[in-house]
């Protein structure tokens, strides 16, 4: 399995273009993409309605330059991504992103999949079926789906990598639901192996020239990588991603059912890199987000380090705009308002943390007890003493 890895220190042409045509050189390069498909679906992460700037979003620069490339061979493009709240609203999340404005430029088609036909799908999750309802041009044999995830954390799920960014495939309300179905890390990751499945006609290429750490994927701090990666198997890409920050990939929710539902790989040693070693761009300073100690405990335990380690959201009434996101996106109506405030009801909250997400002014932090701030600590002095 390949994976390749490009150095890239900002969004401007020419040195983009080259580390992209570097980056995709292994695999034949767009022709070796295509592999004669006809039609192309660029799935960036749209999460936000925010700028490139703030990093929450896959660059417009990079999708631009893609669109123009398979054009160019001949494909038919398509732009599309379904933000937790899209609905009534894609117009502001494809205007703030950049994307509207790669549209204009090179042709390719927006495609808001709310308005799509969709198909029902049953799929295995944790110790239950579920189903999903996904868009049918999904499953046309000519498409390519051209995965492009942005290098950040995740709260619930330690890194919102390659394999999540397909989540953002599934339309409307589906996705806090299914929060709410598997409030657990593992089980969450588990499901999230299960529904990245379906979208096998895949090759992904990883946005980490910037990027979130610590409260990610919107709360965080943004950080410069400086390095694109690109692989046929987003499994395999998301175990680099692992490596270049110092993580256990068997401790990320998502990655060890995704290996056992794909066969492997299991490890870095079953990969073949092409480009810059994983010691030459390796972060040394990376921040893992607050509730991630909480994620690494076994399943059985969770509910209780939860209790214990009180991870949980808070409102900051001063950056607070009101504007009720949160409480669209809440599975578990644990967030209301009151005369003109935003209030938690901390009994009903899972601690999914997709208010965090969608808040538009990260006026939504995470506020931990003491036990969980001496963990942090301890463990980043191991991570020290080790590195
Ligand atoms: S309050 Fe936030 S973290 Fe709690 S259930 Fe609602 S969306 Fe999830
Ligand atoms: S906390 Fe954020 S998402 Fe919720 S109402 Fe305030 S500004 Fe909007």
């Amino acid at each position: 399995m390949k994976v390749s890895i490009q150095k890239c220190k900002d969004y401007l042409f020419p040195e983009l273009e080259t580390s992209l045509l570097n980056l995709i050189s292994p695999f034949g390069s767009i022709s070796g993409i295509l592999r004669g498909r006809k039609k192309v679906l660029l799935k960036p992460n749209m999460l936000s309605p925010q700028p490139p700037e703030k990093a929450i979003t896959t660059h417009p620069k990079i999708v631009e330059w893609l669109s123009q490339k398979f054009i160019s061979a001949g494909a038919e493009v398509m732009i599309g991504d379904s933000p937790p709240l899209a609905i009534g609203q894609i117009e502001n999340y494809w205007n703030k992103t950049g994307m509207r404005e790669v549209s204009n430029k090179t042709g390719a088609r927006l495609v808001y999949f709310e308005k799509e036909k969709s198909k029902i799908i049953s799929l295995n999750g944790s110790k239950k079926t579920f189903t999903v309802s996904v868009p049918e041009l999904i499953f046309d044999p000519d498409l390519v789906i051209v995965n492009l995830p942005k290098f950040k954390t995740h709260n619930l799920t330690v890194i919102t990598g390659a394999i999540k960014n397909f989540f953002g495939l599934l339309p409307g309300l589906q996705k806090p639901k299914l929060h709410k179905e598997f409030p657990l890390p593992y089980d969450f990751g588990k499901m999230i192996a299960s529904v990245s499945n379906i979208f096998k006609n895949s090759f992904t290429i990883m946005d980490g020239i910037t990027g979130i750490d610590e409260n990610g994927p919107t709360g965080g701090r943004k950080i410069q990588p400086g390095i694109l990666l690109a692989s046929e198997s987003a499994l395999a890409l998301d175990l680099v991603f692992c490596a270049i920050v110092g993580l256990d990939p068997t401790k990320i929710p998502v990655l060890p059912e995704a290996s056992r539902q794909n066969f492997g790989p299991y490890t870095l040693s079953e990969l073949e890199l092409f480009g810059e070693t994983i010691e030459e761009i390796k972060l040394h300073d990376f921040h893992l987000p607050k509730p991630s100690i909480v994620s690494k405990l076994p399943g059985s335990m969770v509910k209780l380090a939860q209790r214990l380690l009180k991870a949980k959201p808070r409102v900051d009434v001063v950056k607070c705009i009101r504007c009720g996101a949160c409480v669209n996106v809440c599975p578990a109506s644990a967030i209301f308002r009151k005369a003109d405030e935003i209030k938690i009801n901390h009994s009903k909250c899972i601690v999914c943390f997709c208010c965090t997400e969608v808040c538009p002014v990260n006026a939504l932090g995470i506020s931990t007890s003491p036990l969980l701030g001496m963990l942090k600590i301890v463990r980043d002095l191991k991570k020290r003493i080790i590195s």
